[in-house]
């Protein structure tokens, strides 16, 4: 373990939210590291397009969103580290954070570790993921190039990635277990004018069907149970906290999800969380940088005060 620097600010996830964070805290002075385990940028990378987020008139690929996030990061001289975190310690003084490499010690910590996708939790899911379940149709859509696939959920991701594969995959069912969308409208309305897409409303998967690859669903709808074969499932049930590795250091709500006050602190004092990990009304890139900015700026504040 290697143990040799105290950080003013040590921020863990490289989605908007930490990216943000880190930025402001830059700009004030702090010294601030930043932890990602995948890529920077977080799952807005894996989007096929930003179309609500202002200063971008013609929207903008969620992959080039993150290469302008890491380029200003660089901009402003982060430390980054390509880790996963597995343990913290935030309870003393010091912030530890332990990855399989090295410990690393703050004064002041943001957690911006972000969501992972919901599991479906029917049979042959985990056994056919990647073999026909994703949960990701930007990274995947390639190999179902004129393929039938299906999409389960009714939310904004379940209808922007029906959107996408539309446009490459053959027919789509949109799966969906009640009979309104909880998706924004504009998409709803784009979602109804796709010729290829057939939406199957109040209707459940049971069951993903396959000896080496997807081979189709078996669905039930008004007690009856229904057949589809398709080649591909893509899976858009919502998505839970990536605070696993927080065990009990801070406190959550009964979903994972890190409880703050409006100023980004959770319970423990220079322990903040910002983004979709913390409990809040509405997820989404802009929501998740202003709580950057807000969390850098109280954690700033803060040591200001202590030092
Ligand atoms: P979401 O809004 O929570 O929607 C999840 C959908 O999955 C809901 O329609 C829900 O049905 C359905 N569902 C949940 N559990 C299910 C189950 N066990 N079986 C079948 N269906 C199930 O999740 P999301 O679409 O991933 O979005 C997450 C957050 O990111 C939201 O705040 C969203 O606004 C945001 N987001 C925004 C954008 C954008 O602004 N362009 C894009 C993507 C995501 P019910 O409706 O019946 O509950």
């Amino acid at each position: 373990m290697v143990q040799d620097k105290l950080y003013d600010l040590v921020i863990l996830g490289g989605g908007p939210a930490g990216v943000t964070a880190a930025i402001y805290g830059a700009r004030a002075g702090l010294s601030a590291i930043l932890l990602e385990k995948m890529i920077v940028g977080g799952e807005i990378v894996s989007t096929d397009r930003l179309d609500n987020y202002p200063g971008f008139p013609d929207g903008i690929t969620g992959a080039a969103f993150g290469l302008l996030l890491e380029s200003q990061l660089q901009r402003f001289h982060v430390a980054v580290r390509a880790a996963a975190v597995e343990q913290v310690s935030f309870k003393g003084e010091a912030k530890k954070v332990f990855t399989p490499e090295e410990e690393i010690t703050g004064r002041a910590v943001v957690i911006a570790t972000g969501t992972v996708p919901r599991l479906l939790n029917v049979d042959g899911e985990l056994s056919l993921r990647g073999r026909g379940v994703s949960y990701c149709a930007t990274c995947d859509a390639a190999f179902f190039r004129g393929k039938d696939v299906a999409v389960v959920g009714g939310g904004d991701a379940a209808l922007e990635e029906t959107i996408f594969l539309s446009r490459l995959a053959g027919k789509i069912y949109l799966i969906h277990r009640r009979e309104a969308f909880r998706g924004v409208k504009a998409l709803q309305e784009k979602v109804y004018s796709l010729p290829n897409v057939e939406i199957l409303w109040n209707t459940t998967v049971e069951k993903i069907e396959g000896e080496r690859r997807v081979e189709g669903v078996r669905l039930a709808r008004d007690g009856k149970e229904l057949f589809l074969a398709l080649q591909g499932i893509f899976i858009y049930v919502g998505r839970q906290p990536n605070t696993g590795f927080l065990r009990d250091e801070v406190p959550l709500d009964e979903q994972g999800f890190i409880i703050t006050n409006e100023k980004m602190e959770t319970a423990l004092p220079r322990v903040y969380a910002a983004g979709d990990v913390r409990r809040k009304e509405l997820r989404q890139v802009i929501t998740a940088a202003a709580d950057g900015a807000v969390a850098a700026t109280m954690a700033t504040r803060s040591l200001a005060v202590g030092s």
